[in-house]
């Protein structure tokens, strides 16, 4: 079957932009509003000559108990648990934050590879997000810029090795 790639982490990181950078067409609602992409979404993508079966998330806000962020949650785990591969996104510029913690244990109790990006690195800004990322303990970040493409080919490279 074909991979199936699981987009994971909090609101805002660019988890849509990503995901429609691999499907090659905009299928996910990009927004800087967090919390947009209310429905999990599939679609089937590639990376260089790799197909795959993309599966976006809307993050969840941990810190809200309402029935929304529940079924986000539920929405969240379900896409991981189906996922041969998780993709957690963090957001470079903004550094590693509590919440990204959260993601990083959801992934981490279900025991699926995980590849760790940090998103938003072209330019300078990203720097000092990458280098907190390693805090996370899921291994060597990735720098990455799913708005403009940087890092694609170190992805398909940890994604090969990783499959
Ligand atoms: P999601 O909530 O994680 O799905 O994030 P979105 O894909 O909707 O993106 C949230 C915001 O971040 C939007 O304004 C995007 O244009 C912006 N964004 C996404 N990727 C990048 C990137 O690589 N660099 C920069 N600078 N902005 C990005
Ligand atoms: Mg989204």
């Amino acid at each position: 079957h074909l991979p199936r790639i699981a987009v994971v982490g909090r609101p805002n990181v660019g988890k849509s932009t990503l995901f429609n950078r691999l499907a090659g067409k905009p299928l996910a609602i990009v927004d800087d509003r967090p919390g947009v992409t209310r429905d999990r979404r599939e679609a089937r993508g590639r990376l260089g000559d790799l197909p795959l079966l993309l599966i976006d998330t809307a993050g969840y806000d941990d810190s809200e108990k309402d029935g929304l962020d529940a079924e986000m949650r539920t929405q969240t785990e379900m896409a991981i648990h189906d996922a041969d591969l998780c993709l957690l996104l963090i957001d470079a510029r903004a550094g590693v934050t509590p919440l990204d913690v959260v993601f990083a244990d959801v992934i981490r109790r279900s025991g699926k590879p995980v590849l760790l990006l940090a998103n938003k690195c072209e330019g300078k800004a990203g720097e000092s997000g990458l280098i907190d990322a390693f805090e996370l303990g899921m291994g060597e970040p990735i720098a990455f810029s799913a708005a403009h493409g940087a890092g694609i080919g170190d992805l398909y490279d940890a994604v090969v090795h990783t499959l």
